[in-house]
């Protein structure tokens, strides 16, 4: 069987929630009449510490609506300069909510309440307006980091101090609750939009969740129309997110563990440097360039092992780790990797 590290969004259903998908009872979810989808906006909400939330059928559209809500064309959003948002989603800020994003320096993708505060304009005609700060957690190309539960609040007082509303990118967020053990709603209250993605690490098939207060969400319904993102019996789809919150979630925990034995076991290769201190949640980024090979190439050649990981640039590799992967897949992948280096 191929282990495939190329990213957590790889899993595929489980029999047991192709189950719950199956049995789901479904109604008319843009009409609000579909118990199952309601059932998980609910109880998203209240793990996320907020009065409402919408199913969506991506991450991308949380972060694109929350944006579209929060602002007006022609503000800026302030985020961390590796932020998905501004390197993942097709240009979207700008093509759809017209915002534009103001970088901050952040390390391994957190920034801080004095990145905020240096970011800030002066009132002036000439300025953008700015409306919005975005926390992304865990920080993807940061390494999968985890925001310390202090470093969001100072962040969030440095933002409303500003006048600045805050929205937090979750879409692994309950990697960092789980490797933090700060809950979900206490990241959640410290922000006022948040999302859950339901592909990544919770191994559900289609859907996220985003959450925030009753008017926010109202607003983020008409966008959710306008959009297209509105759907019919999709409680086939939330079905699979009440059994993920439901089983998926402390076994966390085990990809963590597994993402560090990976990265332990790589960084004794001749040439491949790993920052073990990254290594927060479920990834791990190589440095391959000591190896004298092409990223690219030692990932095809780890094809033909049956193992899969994603070429990051000419010197750097990701591998995922998640619930199709277990420890003996991550040994395999080891060997594989061993193997190419002639060991
Ligand atoms: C995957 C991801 C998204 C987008 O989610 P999709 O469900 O793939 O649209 C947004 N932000 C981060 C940090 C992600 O990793």
């Amino acid at each position: 069987m191929t282990v495939n590290l190329y990213s957590d969004t790889q899993t595929r259903p489980t029999a047991a929630m192709r189950r719950a998908i199956a049995e789901a009872p479904v109604g008319d979810e843009q009409r609000g009449e579909d118990p199952s989808v309601n059932a998980l906006c609910e109880r998203v909400a209240a793990l996320l510490g907020q009065e409402a939330a919408l199913f969506l059928p991506s991450g991308t559209m949380c972060n694109e609506i929350a944006l579209a809500v929060h602002c007006r064309p022609g503000d800026e959003v302030l985020a961390d300069v590796t932020s998905h948002l501004i390197h993942f989603e097709a240009g979207a800020p700008g093509a759809l909510a017209g915002v534009l994003i103001g970088t901050l320096p952040g390390r391994r993708g957190i920034f801080t309440a004095a990145d905020v505060d240096a970011a800030g304009r002066a009132e002036s005609r000439h300025a953008p307006r700015q409306r919005l700060v975005s926390i992304e957690n865990t920080a993807n190309l940061g390494g999968g980091t985890v925001w310390p539960l202090a470093t969001v609040r100072a962040v969030a007082d440095a933002a409303r101090r500003r006048g600045l509303s805050v929205h937090m990118d979750g879409a692994r967020l309950m990697n960092a609750v789980v490797a933090s053990g700060t809950a979900a709603a206490e990241y959640g209250r410290a922000c006022d939009s948040v999302w859950i993605d339901l592909t990544k690490g919770l191994g559900c098939p289609v859907g996220a969740v985003l959450a925030g207060g009753r008017d926010f969400i109202e607003e983020a319904w008409r966008l959710k129309h306008r959009w297209g993102g509105a759907m019919r019996q999709a409680g086939i789809l939330a079905a699979a997110g009440l059994h993920a919150l439901d089983h998926h979630v402390d076994r966390l925990a085990d990809d963590h563990a597994n993402a560090r034995r990976l990265g332990e076991g790589l960084a004794q290769l001749p040439g491949v440097a790993v920052d073990l201190d990254s290594i927060a949640t479920n990834m791990v980024y190589l440095d391959v360039s000591g190896t004298g090979i092409d990223a690219a190439d030692i990932v095809a050649r780890l094809k033909e092992q049956d193992v899969v990981m994603g070429a990051f640039s000419a010197g750097s590799i990701r591998a995922v780790t998640h619930l199709d992967v277990d420890r003996a897949g991550i040994e395999r992948a080891i060997a594989a990797f061993a193997a190419i280096l002639g060991r």
